[in-house]
């Protein structure tokens, strides 16, 4: 009995690092779409309450519908990036953290080097929106961590956070979206390193820019395709499978206009489910890949297998 208590507290206490090493063992996903080879990256996790972080539901609902899947409120949220291979360009769809938060995050490059990439390779990097988890990883220190890439974003994002006339009106707690865009962005754009684009045009054979406003100001989806096949990056537009999913109507307090999110959510879930192509999501379980199903209440996400 004695023994069979040293190994419980045994595993207890190393159980935890086991998990962790699991967890950044898989740091990357690859898969075929079409032609193209998809790789997520997995630039790490960081614990989220989501009775703090989401808004639009009554006060201890999100607790219950959590609990509902043997789960709480702390979510441990995943930051996923991906790269996608054309055969004839690198593109990677956001940068990752960089280090810009703690240790569990801004693994990003490690990723991509199992993968059998190195950052110099990249050509280009498609950012999804402005928020620092998607764009901490264009600079390291004060040097470029993709050399050799072009770094695209929509004009309707870099107008609105690269304006410091909009920083003074905005609330207090949106300012830090636009010191943290400056700060990783004015670099790119001293290094003539930025291209900003209308949305509806292809960038790249096979990859266009779609407009999604409402998490941030110019929220950009990316369409991928290739031989019949589908994924779209849907970038910031769900926080949580369990709750938004099930409800789209549930906000959150990061967003730039609430109801835009809102009608995007809507409509981007509806299509999904109806046209079954892939989507990758940055912040749900790493891979972030999937397939959308109606339910009885909203709809469910199918991952990757
Ligand atoms: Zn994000």
């Amino acid at each position: 009995m004695k023994n069979f208590i040293k190994i419980a507290l045994l595993v207890s206490i190393i159980g935890p690092f086991f998990i962790n090493n699991k967890l950044y063992a898989q740091s990357f996903y690859r898969m075929k779409l079409g032609d193209f080879e998809v790789v997520a990256l997995l630039d790490g996790a960081v614990p989220q309450n989501l009775d703090q972080l989401l808004k639009g539901t009554k006060p201890g609902a999100i607790s219950k519908m959590m609990a509902k899947h043997s789960q709480t409120a702390i979510m441990n949220c995943s930051v996923n990036a991906y790269l996608i291979n054309t055969g004839d360009k690198l593109v990677l769809i956001d940068a990752g953290t960089g280090d810009a938060y703690g240790p569990s995050l801004g693994h990003l490059t490690e990723g991509l080097r199992k993968a059998g990439y190195q950052p110099g390779q990249i050509n280009a990097v498609l950012l999804t929106h402005t928020h620092m988890d998607h764009i901490g990883g264009l600079m390291t220190g004060d040097k470029l961590t993709f050399p050799n890439a072009q770094i695209y974003l929509s004009k309707a994002e870099g107008d609105y956070y690269l304006n410091p006339t909009n920083r003074e009106k905005a609330p207090e707690a949106m300012k830090r979206f636009f010191d943290g865009a400056a700060q990783k962005l004015n670099p790119i754009i001293k290094a003539g390193k930025l291209t900003t684009f209308e949305f509806g045009k292809e960038l790249f054979p096979g990859i266009t820019p779609i407009a999604s406003f409402g998490h941030s100001a110019g929220h950009t989806f990316y369409a991928v395709k290739s031989k019949g096949e589908k994924m779209l990056f849907w970038g910031d537009i769900i926080l949580s499978d369990i709750i938004q999913f099930a409800n789209p109507t549930v906000t959150s307090v990061y967003d730039y206009n609430e109801l835009n999110g809102t009608s995007t959510r809507e409509k981007a879930l509806k299509e999904a489910a109806k046209e079954h192509y892939w989507i990758a999501v940055a912040h749900i379980d790493f891979p972030g890949i999937g397939h959308l199903v109606k339910a009885d209440t909203g709809y469910r996400f199918v991952a990757v297998n």
